[in-house]
């Protein structure tokens, strides 16, 4: 198959919306990262994204809408909580797990009685949502187990020859997919840590909102995820890194240790140039918001580069920060060294 890579226009948004009502892919970009579209009611075009990610068949997707009716069908019910984070946080980087309805195709929910939703702000996939007038399951657009693309050029990269289109946008403003929260349980459940913070959901929903433990351990053997995509190694490249938590000046003092060719180092603005080995810098150090921009890209151009091992400074675990350690620590397989 040829893939197209189309810059956005009122031609090449028609097209997308033809292609998704013929029950192909089309690939976009959106707030988050770029995603991968289907018909979300058209369980053979939704077997086409597992298909083109290598994505495996237990692990839901989300699907996309863009108005509160399109609700109708796909879930059975929206819980009053539900109805608190959409009047606060849709159109955005939010996904509510909501009990599934009827017209929502079973691969969709990967078997599960419940169903992702999000409304995403960026207004090249409300466009060709609203064009081809039905809801999209939508992942992420990379192979499955690398790291989500932020462009353009990232989703060719990993996606060229397995759907017909791409529509190009520009890059992703917040970097990291969206936030995942299950609004059924007795007490909402952060299921995936994103750029709307479980502290921004607690101020509007006034009750604490849990935090699932696979969002920032690894999992016991034997134990169950409530979110299928938290158990599998995830946004990795194809270096091996590790995470050194600890101050900028220990950090500096094991990087002198480990120069040997092949070594990288992943670190905030304005400190590789004291290392002595190669870098890539992921944003301001404190800084969630810009960490979360950058880390996907620089996780992808370590590989560009042929980095083998990658020594990463730590982001911290809260706000924003929280969703950018969860990633980076699946990058790294979960190898933390305490410095
Ligand atoms: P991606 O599509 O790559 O952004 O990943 C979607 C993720 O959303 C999945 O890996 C799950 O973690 C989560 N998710 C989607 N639907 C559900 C659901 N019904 N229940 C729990 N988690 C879900
Ligand atoms: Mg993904």
């Amino acid at each position: 198959m040829k893939t197209q890579l189309l810059k956005v226009n009122e031609d090449s948004i028609a097209l997308g919306a033809k292609l998704i009502r013929e029950g192909e892919l089309v690939g976009f970009p959106t707030e988050t990262v770029y995603g991968l579209g289907a018909n979300a009611l058209d369980a053979e075009a939704v077997v086409k994204i597992f298909e083109a990610k290598g994505r495996p068949q237990d692990n839901p997707l989300i699907v996309h809408i863009c108005g509160m009716e399109m609700l109708n069908g796909i879930v059975s019910e929206v819980p009053e909580r539900a109805k608190k984070l959409a009047a606060a946080f849709w159109p955005g980087p939010l996904t509510m797990v909501m009990p599934r309805g009827p017209e929502v195709s079973d691969v969709t929910c990967a078997g599960l009685d419940t169903v992702g939703v999000r409304m995403p702000s960026h207004p090249v996939v409300q466009q060709v949502i609203k064009a081809s007038g039905v809801a999209f399951a939508a992942p992420s657009a990379n192979l499955s187990g690398k790291p989500s693309p932020t462009n353009a050029p990232d989703t060719l990269a990993d996606m060229d020859g397995r759907l017909p289109l791409i529509l190009d946008g520009g890059e992703s403003n917040v970097g990291v997919e969206s936030t995942v929260v299950a609004v059924t349980g007795e007490h909402p459940m952060l299921l995936r840590p994103g750029y709307i913070t479980k502290e921004q959901m607690e101020a509007v929903l006034g009750e604490e909102v849990l935090v699932s433990p696979a969002i920032l351990e690894k999992l016991k053997d034997g134990e169950v995820a409530r979110s299928p995509g938290m158990k599998y190694k995830h946004y990795a490249p194809k270096a091996q890194v590790t995470i050194l938590r600890g101050d900028f000046a220990k950090y500096k003092e094991f990087i002198k240790q480990h120069t040997e060719p092949g070594v990288w180092a992943l670190c905030f603005d304005g400190e590789g140039a004291q290392l002595g080995v190669p870098f890539i810098e992921y944003g301001k150090n404190h800084d969630g918001v810009t960490q979360a921009h950058h880390l996907f890209t620089a996780l992808r151009d370590l590989d560009k580069h042929g980095a083998q091992v990658v020594y990463a400074r730590c982001p911290e675990q809260d706000g924003v920060s929280m969703a950018v350690y969860n990633r980076l620590i699946r990058a790294a397989a979960f190898r933390v060294v305490e410095l």
